[in-house]
């Protein structure tokens, strides 16, 4: 089995005057090549530093985290935003597009960052994300004319610029209403379905019925971490 997240023993505390706050007790986790793995807690719970954990967007205060081969605990700062910018697809809840972009320029900018797809190619493979996503009629626009839910295609689309193995999403469908929130929930499954290792953090009960797996955490504890669902129950 390939252990495409390998976490570790990994803890998260921060300081705040003279106390220490423990937001994620020691913990092991990891996540095979390929699954679709959804991270569910109450707000507060430390779901959104565990994900960032696992793309070095925040550190640990110990333990070690392995991404696809690789201990990002050890890289520095410059080396660690272009490893994730080939490793991981990052999704959020208020989309972070770039305002002053067009759609197409805004799925370009990571592959413009990263540069692993040559310069003549990326305009094309940005309008076939674009396609993947069933938004072709809309890259000559500028996200604030979009509805949500086409935003978040949109930086779907932009998830997948650098044909990253892993995607993380924080929140996804926060802001999107429940009918919207199941069509993204839905292009996640699709895009696990190719091959792509999807782990979305949420506090709707529904990512439950659309990953493999449920990681639960309540007060920075893994409670469960269900494997495989059976029928419409949870084992
Ligand atoms: P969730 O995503 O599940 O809502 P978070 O991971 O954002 O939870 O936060 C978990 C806990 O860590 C919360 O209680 C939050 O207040 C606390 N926290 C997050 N960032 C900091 C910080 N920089 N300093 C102190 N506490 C923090
Ligand atoms: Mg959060």
């Amino acid at each position: 089995m390939n252990n495409i997240i390998n976490l570790q023993g990994i803890s998260k505390t921060y300081k705040s005057e003279s106390r220490l706050i423990s937001v994620l007790k020691p913990m092991d986790l990891t996540i095979q090549s390929g699954e679709f793995v959804s991270i569910f807690g109450k707000s507060g719970s430390g779901k959104s530093t565990l994900l960032n954990i696992m793309s070095g967007i925040d550190s640990c205060s110990s333990g070690r985290v392995i991404v696809n081969s690789t201990d990002i605990s050890h890289l520095k700062a410059g080396a660690l935003d272009a490893w994730r910018g080939r490793n991981i697809g990052l999704v959020f809840q208020f989309f972070q597009l770039i305002p002053t972009l067009t759609v197409l320029e805004n799925i370009m900018l990571p592959m413009d960052f990263c540069k692993t797809i040559a310069a003549k190619q990326r305009r094309t493979r940005a309008r076939a994300l674009l396609g993947k996503v069933g938004l072709v009629d809309k890259e000559n626009k500028f996200p604030a004319i979009l509805s949500g839910g086409e935003k978040q295609r949109v930086a779907i689309a932009r998830s997948l610029a650098n044909d990253a193995p892993i995607i993380l999403a924080d929140e996804p469908t926060g802001n999107l209403d429940s009918k919207t929130a199941m069509r993204i929930f839905a292009l996640f499954e699709e895009l696990n379905r190719q091959g792509k290792t999807v782990i979305i953090v949420s506090h709707d009960p529904c990512t439950r019925d659309y990953a493999q797996r449920t990681v639960t955490i309540t007060d920075g504890e893994i409670v469960s971490a269900l494997p495989v669902r059976e029928g419409n129950s949870y084992v």
